[in-house]
């Protein structure tokens, strides 16, 4: 016997995210004075901004760096997501891994290191992010799921995932690890860590201010250009000045069609009794994902409670921004229904929060990091989903670009990377629009038993690079 479904709105919306609940919102560092003239600007107070200016600042103490922040940090998508630090590839680079391209390759293996190096920083700088490496579990949730999954697993070998790295898991050996309605089969690798991510990137402002960085808050950027950011309360001149706006990037000008903001939805369960909790195994701090098209991601919170996240409204017209994190009914009834199906189990257990938050997607659905030597402009962002690890390989990227240094990190094939711009309105919402429809519509097909991964479906992932 299953328990009631409860229903109704989650008892808390926006509000940034639940990562923040519990406690005010962040009081705000001072905002810029007025003029300044430092080394390097920083624009975004998110993980790319502050990964950044970490190993820059502990390269070269005496650089002056300036973090120039609209809202506080952490206000973005560093506050928000799913806490997923996961090795999985950003975007198109899984397609150029799969053919085993070298560099691709080395990439893969850049990403693994990045998750054992945050995890490394973070217990070197105390910064308590929940942070715990139970690996991350790739789901199949009906019979397309399963081939498509098992369809992937030669892939994966060529881009250099080993035995260890990728485990096939049988019916069996998935229940020891987590009980999920209709699963038996996934892929396991040890190669990824949940975290709560706002105590990461509070932690991470906090330990960069201790090295000397200044952080201004409430401070709006509303030009770059090179030598220069400029703010309403001044301007503040560089050498260098790096863009860290990610899902923001669509705001500033010049910049407009560059990634688009796309939407990612989250809901989390009030903590789960013990009785919940044993039904649905789930002992470890496994990141729990399925095959499908339109993709959910979950978490085992510290507290004992499930998040779950979708893409929910992609995209709104014209790039637009809902900065309050608010999330549609519609949207908090899709992941509660669909984390009923997936654990029945909690289909009694109340949804305390829901929200929002944006991420940059490039038109080739291609992550960046790069230096235009002749302009000192920087940028990095477009992960499309994966920036918690991301983040931190762009900011030690930055770091050697800046300080001109030829390593093996400037050499991945994501630095330099122009990507072509997106299209105008309306045929960018409506590209948008149609890839998530035909997603929904490939998903549906195969809950319902359809024996093969949609022709559609197959069509967009060459568009979206998945
Ligand atoms: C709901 C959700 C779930 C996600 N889940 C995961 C996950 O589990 N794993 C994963 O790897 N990735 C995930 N992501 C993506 C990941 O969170 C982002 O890629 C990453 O946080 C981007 O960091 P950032 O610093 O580049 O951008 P952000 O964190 O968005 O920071 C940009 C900052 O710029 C500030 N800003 C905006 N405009 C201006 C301006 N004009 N002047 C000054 N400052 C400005 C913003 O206030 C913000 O603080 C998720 C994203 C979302 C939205």
């Amino acid at each position: 016997m299953h328990p009631t479904p409860t229903s109704g709105p989650a008892a808390t919306n926006g509000r940034v995210s639940f990562w923040y609940a519990g406690a005010p919102l962040p009081e705000r560092r001072p905002p810029l004075p007025g003029d300044l003239q430092v080394d390097v600007a920083i624009v975004g107070a998110g993980y790319t901004g502050l990964w950044t200016a970490y190993y820059l600042k502990q390269a070269q103490p005496d650089l002056r760096i300036a973090v120039l922040e609209k809202e506080f940090a952490g206000f973005g998508a560093s506050g928000r997501n799913g806490g997923w630090l996961t090795a999985a590839l950003p975007g198109q680079f899984r397609r150029f891994a799969a053919r085993g391209e070298a560099v691709a390759v080395a990439m893969q293996r850049a990403m693994i290191d990045t998750v054992d190096e945050v995890a490394r920083v973070a217990a070197a700088e105390r910064i308590d992010c929940d942070l715990r490496k139970d690996g991350e579990l790739s789901v199949a949730t009906n019979p397309v799921q399963q081939r498509r999954l098992l369809d992937r697993l030669p892939a994966l070998r060529r881009e250099g995932w080993g035995e260890e790295d990728m485990v096939l898991l049988d019916q069996h050996d998935l229940a020891d690890r987590v009980r999920i309605a209709g699963a038996d089969t996934a892929l396991w690798t040890p190669h990824c860590a949940r975290i709560q991510p706002a105590k990461l990137v509070r932690g991470l402002a906090a330990t960069v201010e201790r090295m000397g960085v200044r952080i201004y808050e409430g401070t709006e950027v509303t030009h770059i250009r090179p030598g220069a950011a400029v703010c309403r309360q001044g301007t503040v001149r560089a050498d260098q000045v790096v863009r860290g706006l990610e899902g923001f990037t669509a705001r500033m000008p010049g910049h407009r069609r560059t990634w688009v903001p796309m939407n990612s939805s989250l809901v989390v369960t009030a903590p789960l009794p013990p009785d919940t909790w044993r039904e649905i195994g789930w002992q470890g701090a496994e990141l729990i994902g399925d095959e499908a098209h339109a993709y959910c991601y979950l978490q085992r919170t510290a507290d004992g409670r499930i998040a779950i996240g979708g893409r929910g409204v992609p995209y709104r017209y014209g790039s637009r921004i809902d900065t309050r994190g608010e999330t549609p009914a519609v949207t908090q009834v899709q992941l509660r229904d669909l984390l009923h199906r997936l654990f029945p189990a909690t289909a009694g257990t109340p949804i305390d929060h829901a929200w929002s938050g944006v991420l940059g997607v490039p038109r080739d659905w291609c992550a960046t990091v790069g230096l235009d030597r002749s302009t000192g402009l920087g940028w990095a962002g477009g992960y499309v989903g994966h920036g918690v690890t991301s983040a931190n390989l762009a900011g030690r990227t930055l770091r050697d670009l800046i300080l001109r240094q030829d390593t093996d990190l400037a050499q991945l094939p994501w630095v330099g990377r122009r990507v072509r711009r997106w299209e105008p309105e309306p045929l960018r919402w409506l590209g948008i629009r149609a890839l998530y429809t035909a997603y929904r519509a490939a998903d549906r097909r195969e809950s319902a038993g359809l024996g093969r991964t949609s022709a559609v479906a197959r069509a967009a992932d060459l568009v979206s690079g998945r």
